[in-house]
């Protein structure tokens, strides 16, 4: 008997109404039989009464955590009952086994404790314990949803906001980070202004009270919620978006000339992809082979090659400190008055965007904001997004990027039977 309880032990079957009947030990797998203990009762599942009699049985497979290299299967003889609670006959508790899944709860447990790590993706853990990539989705989304549930959202003094696009640019979802913390604090639906909404009415109007600065793209329904809720904060222009606007500007200007065929240069498919990759970058990131394709640029176009110099050129805005922000205001001003004396239309499209947005662009300079995070989490989200299976769920998603950009799942894990 003593034996007996070492091996109820083993599979935690300890103050359980069930026992191990019998161990079967084969060359890839141990089988344990478990059934109930000589005194039966079953509990039900619906109001936790106990039962004497069972309306029938049947033996069930279920997995548990692997034994070095053996796994584990548990054969369980559960029984079905009638309780005045239900219409139907019932299935009867079973404390070991996870409500959702043909596992043992003791599995999902350590299956979400892994993934809590933030070290494991739903497929290191699917090959881990040889269990279908489907399953360890549903875990970790039923994990993510009770995570969500048990945080309570910081008040930030710094946040910047951001749209992201989630299948191919049909639908969207906006972000907001905790500049100071570097974490994704939050993620609604859709890129209206209903959806930054969200994050402001949870907040409350003591946490909108609190932020300081907001660093957005600039994407027009974000600037209708930010004056609604945060009238006082002061207003940044996300820099990395201003880059990115610059370099598309340039590339637009490339495109413009093919159009008109005034660009020799790109005669060939290759040097018009070459051309591309050399407009868009900073001059001290060019390779000698791309330098080459900027000289031949500057010698058979003029008018680009100078629009190029003009882009380098804006960079230094971002060099001034804020006591210089004078300085800086007229270095702006010159660089608008310069690039609309060129002809191409892009390049007067973004000048009538720094127009638009000249005070919060020169707030970039006055409060010194970095696209270190801005890129970073970026960066985190591509990754997000290449791990395509299940999220064709937007929600799923949604959380995904809360857990790996943010605040969500740092530390503790909450109990799935609780
Ligand atoms: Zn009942």
């Amino acid at each position: 008997m003593a034996d007996k309880r070492i091996l109820n032990k083993l599979v935690d079957l300890q103050g359980t109404n069930f026992e191990i009947l019998d161990v079967e030990v084969n060359k890839d797998e141990i089988v344990w039989k478990i059934s109930h203990r000589n005194k039966a009762y079953y509990i039900c599942p619906n109001c936790h009464k106990k039962h004497k009699y069972a309306y029938d049985k049947a033996w069930i497979i279920i997995k548990d955590i692997p034994l070095g290299k053996k796994k584990m299967i548990w054969h369980v003889n559960r029984a079905r009952i009638i309780c005045k609670c239900h219409y139907r006959p019932l299935v009867e508790f079973l404390p070991f086994r996870s409500i959702h899944h043909r596992l043992t709860q003791r599995l999902v447990n350590l299956i979400e404790e892994l993934l809590c790590t933030k070290m494991f993706t739903v497929a290191d853990v699917a090959r881990l314990f040889e269990i279908d990539y489907g399953i360890v989705y549903k875990i970790d989304h039923e994990l993510l949803w009770r995570l969500i549930d048990s945080i309570n959202i910081p008040h930030p003094e710094n946040i910047s906001v951001d749209e992201k696009s989630f299948r191919k640019g049909h639908k969207y979802v906006t972000v907001v980070t905790d500049i100071d913390s570097k974490k994704v604090i939050w993620v609604s639906e859709g890129r209206r202004k209903e959806s930054l909404d969200e994050f402001f009415k949870i907040i409350g109007p003591e946490g909108c009270k609190k932020i300081k600065t907001v660093a957005k793209d600039l994407h027009e329904p974000y600037a209708l919620s930010i004056n609604e809720y945060i009238p006082h904060a002061k207003i940044i222009a996300d820099k990395f978006h201003v880059i990115k606007k610059l370099n598309e500007t340039l590339n637009e200007c490339r495109k413009e000339l093919e159009r008109q065929s005034d660009l020799n240069v790109t005669r060939s498919k290759k040097r018009s992809e070459q051309l591309q990759w050399v407009l868009r970058y900073k001059n001290k990131k060019l390779h000698p082979g791309q330098l080459e394709t900027l000289n031949v640029l500057q010698k058979v176009n003029e008018r680009l090659y100078k629009a190029y110099l003009l882009k380098e050129y804006f960079y230094n805005i971002f060099d001034f400190k804020p006591s210089e922000i004078n300085e800086a205001k007229d270095f702006l001003l010159l660089w608008i008055k310069k690039a609309k004396k060129y002809g191409f239309i892009a390049l007067q499209e973004f000048v009538k965007f720094l127009e638009r947005h000249f005070r919060i662009i020169l707030n970039i300079i006055l409060f010194q904001r970095t696209t270190a995070v801005s890129e970073g989490i970026n960066r985190k989200i591509s990754v997000i997004k290449c791990m395509a299976y299940g999220y064709r769920n937007i929600q799923y998603f949604m959380l995904k990027i809360m857990q790996r950009c943010g605040i969500l799942g740092d530390r503790d894990v909450p109990i799935s039977n609780a």
